[in-house]
């Protein structure tokens, strides 16, 4: 079977398995087996596949009609341009999570101390060290799989970080920061059933936001202010329906220059607010 032949072959059995974008898809699994980038696997259509590896193409056709997703069986994703390792053990990085990184990105100053709470992946966390080298990054996760996860990919983008496994700020008692970020878990529990297949994927409690999806909401904003120096920064991703509720939960822990802004597609996604000084 040629190279042309199988992608056609394969988008069409993860299109008939529902899998949104199942050409692009068929396309990172062929190109991931044969270790080719995408657009020398569109001009290599007519290369014959050995058995081997249409083997283990078929393997893989097989996980992601299941609807596992793509980067679990890929065993990697992209974020701010790092290539992360991705497993069942933390949530798979998203790019409107790159908003959040922006947006710290934007105050952070060398010096500073920055802190990264629920790190998952590691992901936010390593793209401030990398890209703000001289901030002092600290990153915390109760789960410690995903901790030994976010420490590996730190190790293999050589980013300083250091990792502390706890809940929220516990690991962090008298200690202060300038600019802490977050993205915790936030669905509302009713909400869960319904994700999306591939979301199901995903550890539970990296998304599992309590009975409203605010439970952590309301403990870092009761819990930050401690943990900031004077007009320190908190910096929060939020689910698209709780640009409302986020920013008064931070209004009433005192916060001030409380903003929202919005991810690629228009929905509020992240909410910035300052200790006053
Ligand atoms: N953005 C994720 C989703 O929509 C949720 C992330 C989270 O709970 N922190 O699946």
């Amino acid at each position: 079977m040629t190279i042309r032949e199988a992608l056609k072959k394969g988008a069409n059995r993860l299109e008939k398995a529902g899998v949104p974008d199942a050409r692009l898809d068929a396309e990172y699994l062929l190109a991931e087996i044969l270790r080719l980038d995408r657009l020398h696997l569109i001009a290599d259509g007519g290369s014959v596949l050995t058995d081997e590896q249409l083997n283990a193409y078929e393997q893989w056709l097989a996980r992601r009609e299941r609807r596992e997703p793509l980067q679990y069986i890929l065993g990697n994703q992209p974020f701010m341009g790092f290539m992360l390792k991705t497993s069942p053990a933390a949530l798979i990085p998203r790019a409107d999570t790159e908003r959040l990184c922006e947006a710290a990105l934007s105050v952070l100053r060398p010096g500073m101390r920055a802190l990264d709470l629920c790190t998952g992946t590691g992901a936010l966390a390593i793209a401030l060290k990398k890209l703000c080298p001289q901030a002092e990054v600290r990153a915390s996760d109760l789960s410690k799989d995903a901790l030994a996860l976010a420490q590996s990919n730190a190790e293999a983008l050589k980013a300083d970080i250091r990792f502390y496994e706890g809940d929220l700020f516990n690991p962090f008692k008298g200690e202060r920061f300038d600019l802490i970020v977050s993205n915790p878990p936030y669905i509302p529990q009713k909400d869960l059933p319904a994700l999306q297949a591939e979301v199901l994927f995903e550890p539970m409690m990296a998304l599992d936001g309590g009975e409203d999806g605010l439970s952590f909401y309301r403990r870092i904003a009761q819990e930050a202010p401690a943990h900031l120096n004077p007009v320190g920064y908190l910096m929060l991703e939020i689910g698209s329906d709780q640009g409302q509720s986020v920013p008064q939960l931070l209004a009433e822990a005192g916060f001030t220059d409380i903003t929202v802004q919005q991810d690629y597609a228009g929905l509020d996604r992240v909410v910035i607010g300052r200790r006053e000084g």
